[in-house]
């Protein structure tokens, strides 16, 4: 059932056609401020510094995670750096994309709202089969919350995304987000 065809572990896309050890390009999208640095780095160097504002767009971080099956997945990681207002760029951001992560916060109805255009976006620019999640961040922050979780999870359903609710400041869901991501990925068929 699966062709292997997924965008992204494709040598065309200087991917790696192994099954046992993908190689995925994972764009990120979202308001400014909703934590998306944070998120990168609590998953990749598993810290909260909200002090260092670390340019993670000015390449891009990698992490590889390793699943039960024993095969790893090594994700390219693609922050905007605040360039999500150059409409001229998306086609070459979300070039080869296999996966998106749209991120809000739950404090921030307008981050809600912003999180549904880049998904529009994503469903004109992005490739048929990219693997699309729902991040609702800053979990922690439950007495300032403005955003239902019931909205994320219908919003997401609607648009076959993957929903979870994140906090970079406490680490939670965090690991959770990229091990369901890397479940959920097309793979390859062995050659
Ligand atoms: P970006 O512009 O989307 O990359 O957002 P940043 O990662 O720079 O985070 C913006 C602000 O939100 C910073 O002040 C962070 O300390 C804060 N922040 C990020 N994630 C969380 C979180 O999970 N909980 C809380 N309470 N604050 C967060």
């Amino acid at each position: 059932k699966n062709t292997g065809r997924g965008v992204g572990i494709n040598p065309e896309n200087g991917g790696v056609n192994d099954p046992k050890n993908l190689r995925v390009k994972l764009v990120l999208l979202g308001d400014s401020g909703v934590g998306k640095s944070c998120i990168v780095l609590r998953f990749v160097r598993g810290q909260f510094d909200p002090t260092s504002k670390v340019t993670v767009g000015a390449s891009f971080l990698s992490q590889t995670i390793a699943l039960q099956d024993s095969t790893t997945v090594k994700f390219e990681i693609w922050d905007t750096a605040g360039q999500e207002r150059y409409a001229a760029l998306a086609p070459l951001y979300y070039r080869g994309a296999a996966v998106a992560v749209v991120v809000y916060d739950i404090t921030s109805p307008e981050s809600f709202s912003k999180a549904q255009y880049w998904v529009k976006e994503l469903q004109k620019h992005g490739s048929p089969d990219i693997v699309m999640a729902l991040v609702g961040n800053k979990a922690d922050l439950q007495e300032k919350r403005e955003v239902p979780v019931q909205d994320g999870i219908d919003y997401a359903e609607r648009n076959g995304m993957f929903f979870i609710e994140t906090s970079a400041k406490t680490a939670d869901n965090i690991n959770q987000l990229f091990e369901e991501i890397a479940k959920r990925l097309p793979r390859p068929s062995p050659s």
